[in-house]
């Protein structure tokens, strides 16, 4: 018997790696969602340039309630075991510059795409009393990070829709895990909307926080130049939530920031300063040394 899974976002990154060791795998059958099938070309190279049986590629744009609908219809009936919300989109900047257009997008897709994806999917699900559902949260989902305060917002927003949700999930016999990552090498820092330090975007903006925009930019490319994590190991931490009897509702993927992760359990404001440091440096904040 083959564990059926559905993700969505695959045509690059973690979707597209989980897709790929999911259908070389021989035990799954995997729908691969992508917003544009014509995308689905990688994952098909990656598996020697066919189609293998246990794949399927589908349309899915979590935005669009019509492509989920037909997403739905299309495995109607297949038994889904694990459905994995993966699609997600970042946004960085100083928050004064965020269009209105950039915000609701990245809700629409973090947050409320992810809504939509569980929402068709769960009542086959609950018939059944089985089913994992494994969310591609963030570091982000849990700790405020600066020039990402959209970004974060609406993955402590995933954060507090997958607690509650579990809750009421546990007498069906469906597990929900998010799986908090931190920096992975995937072309999500080139995919996200980051306008220019000196572009004529952030003119109208004050030189000080210019400033710790361009040095946050540049801590954030050392990270992931020295810390991001392959996407092979990320995946292993998705496939433990598919396989364990009894998955936890939260797994990271690193232990990079945890030990400021832990200063905000008192009232927060240590962690604040702490970040503050780690990014800008002690002391004077407001130059513009590297
Ligand atoms: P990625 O940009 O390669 O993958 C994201 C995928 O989501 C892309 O394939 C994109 O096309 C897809 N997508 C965007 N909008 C969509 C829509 N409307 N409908 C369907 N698909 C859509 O980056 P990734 O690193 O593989 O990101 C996967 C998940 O991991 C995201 O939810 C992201 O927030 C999370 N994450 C990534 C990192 C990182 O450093 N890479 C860190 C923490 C969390």
């Amino acid at each position: 018997e083959r564990t059926t899974v559905l993700i969505t976002g695959c045509s690059s990154g973690i979707g597209l790696g989980l897709a790929t060791r999911l259908a070389t795998d021989g035990g799954f059958k995997v729908y691969a969602t992508m917003r544009d099938p014509a995308k689905g070309e990688r994952l098909l190279q990656r598996l020697g340039g066919r189609c293998p049986d246990t794949l399927e590629v589908l349309q899915l744009d979590v935005t669009d309630p019509r492509s989920l609908a037909a997403a739905a219809h299309r495995v109607q009936g297949q038994a889904l075991d694990v459905l994995v919300c993966n699609a997600g989109v970042g946004l960085m900047g100083p928050l004064e510059t965020c269009s209105d257009q950039d915000m609701k997008n990245v809700f629409d897709v973090n947050l409320f795409g992810a809504i939509r994806t569980i929402q068709a999917f769960l009542p086959a699900m609950k018939r059944r009393r089985a089913g994992r559902i494994i969310v591609s949260s963030s570091i982000g989902g849990l700790q405020g990070l600066p020039f990402n305060s959209v970004y974060c917002a609406s993955k402590f927003a995933v954060e507090g829709l997958c607690e509650s949700l579990a809750i009421v999930l546990r007498p069906f016999n469906i597990h929900l895990t998010l799986v908090e990552c931190g920096p992975v090498n995937t072309s999500f820092l080139s995919n996200l909307q980051c306008p220019d330090p000196d572009g004529s975007e952030l003119q109208g903006l004050d030189a000080e926080t210019r400033g710790l925009y361009r040095r946050y930019l540049r801590h954030c490319q050392g990270l992931f130049r020295d810390g991001a994590q392959e996407v092979e190991e990320v995946l292993q931490v998705f496939l433990e939530a598919m396989g364990s009897p009894c998955p936890p509702l939260r797994c990271a993927t690193t232990q990079l920031l945890a030990p400021l992760a832990r200063l905000r359990l008192t009232d927060g404001s240590a962690y604040v300063q702490a970040m503050h440091d780690f990014v800008f440096g002690r002391g004077e904040a407001g130059g513009d040394q590297p």
